[in-house]
């Protein structure tokens, strides 16, 4: 773990574990692994990744950390979203899937971790609640419009 200042969350680890091990994902991932990685991603919490951004991914040769802004948090919807849009990243790097940083690879992906809810979880959105919690960290933020 390498991200500063960030806590574990058993509840979201498991969320994320629950997508990551259905088998239509775990069977492309295992079929189509081009890393030693064994360990599912973990799922780490720190205050910001950025004012716009609800989350990132950290991957290296051993491990895969999921990165989440706290502030998306006040949204559960959006937070499972958000993990199962990383998931799909983290699933192009292991697999060394084709593409731009959202293009055909990463889409293929997310279609795994995300069959039914693949295209809105594309991007996160910037609910109310999600704006008043953003600017707590970032008070000069605008509301973003999609
Ligand atoms: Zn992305």
């Amino acid at each position: 773990m390498v991200i500063k200042n960030a806590y574990h969350d058993h509840k979201l680890q498991k969320y994320s574990d629950s997508i990551f091990f259905k088998d239509a994902v775990y069977n492309f991932v295992f079929n189509n692994n081009k890393t030693i990685i064994k360990d599912s991603p973990s799922i780490y919490i720190s205050e910001t990744c950025g004012s716009a951004i609800a989350g990132q991914v950290w991957c290296n040769a051993q491990y895969i950390d999921i990165e989440l802004s706290a502030w998306i948090l006040v949204d559960t919807k959006q937070t499972q979203g958000v993990i199962r849009h990383e998931l799909a990243h983290a699933i192009v790097f292991m697999c060394k899937l084709k593409g731009s940083q959202h293009g055909r690879g990463f889409t293929q992906a997310l279609k795994l971790t995300s069959p039914r809810l693949f295209r809105r979880d594309r991007h996160w959105r910037d609910t109310s609640a999600v704006y008043m919690e953003r600017k707590k960290y970032h008070p000069k933020t605008q509301l973003l419009v999609s």
